[in-house]
C-alpha cells in the first residue's frame, strides 16, 4: 500500500541541512519515504493525502522525557512561582507516589502523555526511569516504557532516595550492581543526573561506565542547576548527549563543539523553573550540534510540546527558526544516534508532521497555537478528520479509477 502527500506548500526534509522543497510531494510506501520531489512530478499511489499548501516536516523527536510517574507537583510549581528556588528535591515526591502506584495507573498516564505528544506532532519518544530507585520498581518503570518505545533509559541514578540519604556511596553500588542487572534488559541508555549535590564526577563516572559494561550506552544530565564537571564527564565517556547544559564554561562549549557528544537543550525546564536558558547561541556558533527535547517530567518541565520547546528556543535562546526545527527533529536524533528518524530523505521511517500553516518558521511565529493538523506515524495518519484541520483536507483519498 502506497500513499502519496501531495499539496506541500513548503517540505522540510532536513536532507542535507535543512533541505527546504516548495510545492512538493513525497511518497510513502511500507511505512517508509520512497520518493520526495516536485508535485508536479509526483507518481501515482493506491492512496493520496493532499495538504492543501501545508507545511510538513519531520515528526519531532523528542530525545528527554521521564513519562513513567504517578501524582503531580502543581502545589511544588506553583509555590516556585511565588518565590521558592528549584533544587530538585521535590523529586523524591515524585518517587512515593510512583512506587505506590500499580502498574495499570502508570501504563495509563505513560499512554496519555504519549498520545499528547503524538498530538503534536512528536512520533519518536526516549523515556527514562529514575522514579522507582528500588531495584525491583526501576526494572519494572524501564518494562512499562520498553511497551511504548525502544529508547528507554536506565536513570537508576536519578537522586539518592531517602533511605539512602547517609550513605549516598552504597546507593551507587546498588545502581551499579544489582538495580543494573535488573534494569539492562529492558534499556537501551544509561543516564546520570550529574549536579552538585545529586550525584559528583566520581559517582557518575562509575555509573556510566557500569552501564557502558553491561551494554548500554551514555548520555547525561549535565550542569542544569549550576556549573559543575558534567560536560566533561559526559564527553570523556563518549556520551550521545549531554543534557540541559545551562551553566557551560568556555572549556565546556569546546568540549561539546569537538566531540560526537550533542548537546540536548531543555528549555521547558528553564521556563518552568524560571531559571536562564543555556547559550545556545554560543554553542552553535563553537560548531556544536544541538538538539531540542521536552524534559517532559512531572516536577521541572510538565510540557510534552515540543511546538512551545521550539518557540522558546527562538525567543529565549537566539536559536533561528531553522536552526530550532533542526534541533527538534534531526538534532533528537543525533542525540539518539539514529540514521532512520528525524529527516525525510528517501528510506527514512515516514512520520511526518503537519501543519496547519504555510512554513516551519510558524511554530516559533505563533507561539502556543496547536498548528499540527495531522501526524504520521511509520505511514499511517494517526489523527481523525475531527481533530486534525477541517475534514475535507486532511482526509486520505483513494483515487478514483482513470484519476491517476
Ligand atoms: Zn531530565
Amino acid at each position: 500500500m502506497s500513499l502519496l502527500v501531495r499539496g506541500i506548500g513548503e517540505l522540510v526534509t532536513n536532507d542535507p541541512a535543512l533541505g527546504v522543497l516548495h510545492e512538493a510531494a513525497l511518497v510513502v510506501s511500507d511505512g517508509r519515504i520512497a520518493w520526495v520531489g516536485a508535485d508536479a512530478g509526483a507518481p501515482a499511489a493506491d492512496e493520496v493525502l493532499d495538504v492543501g499548501g501545508a507545511a510538513v516536516l519531520p515528526g519531532f523527536v523528542d530525545s528527554h522525557t521521564h513519562l513513567v510517574f504517578a501524582g503531580d507537583r502543581a502545589a511544588e510549581f506553583a509555590a516556585r512561582m511565588a518565590g521558592q528556588p528549584y533544587t530538585g528535591g521535590g523529586i523524591r515526591t515524585t518517587v512515593a507516589a510512583t512506587r505506590a502506584a500499580d502498574n495499570d495507573v502508570l501504563r495509563a498516564r505513560l499512554a496519555q502523555l504519549r498520545r499528547e505528544a503524538l498530538r503534536q506532532g512528536t512520533t519518536t519518544l526516549e523515556v527514562k526511569s529514575g522514579y522507582g530507585l528500588t531495584v525491583a520498581d526501576e526494572a519494572r518503570l524501564l518494562r512499562l516504557a520498553r511497551e511504548v518505545t525502544p529508547e528507554t533509559t536506565f536513570l537508576g541514578a536519578h537522586v539518592v532516595p531517602v533511605e539512602y540519604a547517609d550513605r549516598p556511596d552504597d546507593y551507587v553500588d546498588l545502581v551499579c550492581g544489582e538495580m543494573l542487572r535488573a534494569a539492562a534488559p529492558y534499556a537501551r541508555w544509561v543516564d546520570v543526573f550529574c549536579e552538585r549535590g545529586v550525584f559528583d564526577a566520581d559517582q557518575s563516572r562509575a555509573v556510566l561506565k557500569a552501564g557502558i559494561g553491561a551494554g548500554l550506552r551514555p548520555r547525561l544530565h549535565a550542569n542544569q542547576l549550576g556549573p559543575g564537571p558534567g560536560i566533561q564527564v559526559a564527553v570523556e565517556a563518549g556520551a550521545a548527549s549531554a543534557d540541559h547544559c545551562t551553566h557551560l564554561s568556555t572549556m565546556d562549549i569546546e568540549a561539546l563543539a569537538g566531540s560526537d557528544t550533542v548537546a540536548t537543550l531543555l528549555p521547558g525546564a528553564e521556563f518552568s523553573t524560571r531559571s536562564p536558558y543555556p547559550d545556545a547561541r554560543a554553542l552553535l556558533d563553537a560548531g556544536a550540534t544541538v538538539a531540542l527535547a521536552t524534559d517532559c517530567n512531572p516536577g521541572s518541565s510538565y510540557t510534552s510540546s515540543m511546538p512551545l520547546c521550539i518557540a522558546l528556543a527562538v525567543r529565549e535562546m537566539r536559536m533561528t527558526p531553522a536552526e530550532a526545527v533542526w534541533a527538534a527533529t534531526a538534532g533528537g536524533a543525533r542525540a539518539l544516534r539514529r540514521t532512520d528518524i528525524g529527516h525525510l530523505g528517501v528510506g527514512a521511517r515516514a512520520d511526518l508532521a503537519i501543519l496547519d500553516a504555510p512554513s516551519h518558521v510558524h511554530l516559533a511565529y505563533r507561539p502556543g497555537v496547536p498548528l499540527v493538523s495531522q501526524v504520521l506515524h511509520n505511514g499511517v495518519p494517526i489523527l481523525s478528520a475531527a481533530s486534525g484541520r477541517s475534514g475535507a483536507e486532511s482526509a486520505v483519498k483513494r483515487p478514483e479509477s482513470g484519476e491517476q
